[in-house]
């Protein structure tokens, strides 16, 4: 497999990204991946069979894309406008990073109608600027009325925090389940395999919703008057369909007193 200086012209030259392979020296040896085309003039070296699968992929990737702007445009004229001006979205959806769980298309929404956030196993944790950082700007700014917390069955993270295999870094974000695998452990007695996964699936979504609701930003947003609820659901995979775990909360009265603030 052969590899050719970066600045050859095996790339388009107008993208503004290219792709390399590990490199083999330098300060960033090893690393590998997409990189600002403002970097060609490093001593860059790119696998050229790798490359060209990926701007295969690339290209089918813009195909799709013009596609779909050009059906939009069919069927909404002004859609684009319209979404370029202003989001006024009414949800914050904090769900799965897995790719088989998408917010707007299973809820059967346009891009615009779901504020989103989305990382492994869907957790809410009191020390995560990404995440906290998401929920103010949607409760603060855009001013959302329901904050759905979506876990789904299936979850490969709440899979591996059941488990013992490490898999390194992530095992400390994975921890935040095996916590609450440890503190419900009374309403996992008696399940078979399949049904404590479904179940573990449930109870990590419950304990994201409460961590959420302990948060000082829902907190100052309820005590300002702000008409905000919190709700829990788990998608299936297997049908497309949203379980309601029917756990809502909408107020400081909802949470454990030690939690509560103010
Ligand atoms: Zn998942």
């Amino acid at each position: 497999m052969g590899t050719v200086p970066i600045g050859s012209q095996i790339l388009d030259p107008k993208a503004d990204f290219i792709v390399s392979s590990p490199l083999k020296q330098g300060p960033l040896r090893g690393a590998a991946g997409v990189w600002p085309r403002a970097l060609k003039s490093r001593a860059l070296l790119v696998d050229l069979n790798a490359s060209n699968l990926f701007m295969d992929r690339l290209k089918q990737l813009f195909e799709k894309n013009r596609a779909w702007a050009q059906e939009i445009n069919e069927t909404d004229p002004t859609f684009f406008q319209r979404l370029a001006a202003q989001q006024a979205p009414e949800v914050l959806w904090i769900g799965c990073a897995d790719s088989r769980v998408p917010a707007t298309e299973i809820c059967g929404m346009d891009p615009g109608e779901i504020f989103v956030h989305r990382n492994v196993a869907n957790l809410v944790v009191h020390t995560d600027f990404n995440s906290l950082s998401v929920i103010q700007y949607a409760v603060e700014i855009l001013k959302v009325s329901d904050i759905i917390v979506c876990g789904h069955y299936g979850c490969g993270g709440v899979q591996a925090a059941l488990g013992s295999t490490p898999f390194g870094l992530i095992d400390n974000w994975l921890r935040n389940i095996k916590d609450t695998a440890h503190r419900r452990a009374d309403a996992l007695v008696g399940l078979n395999e399949a049904e404590l996964f479904d179940r573990m699936c449930e109870l990590n979504v419950e304990q994201q919703v409460a961590n959420l609701s302990y948060t000082s930003i829902i907190q100052s947003a309820w005590s300002a008057g702000h008409d905000l609820t919190i709700h829990g659901f788990v998608y299936s995979l297997k049908d497309g369909l949203l379980n309601n775990l029917e756990m809502s909360v909408a107020n400081v009265d909802d949470l454990p007193e030690i939690y509560r603030l103010g």
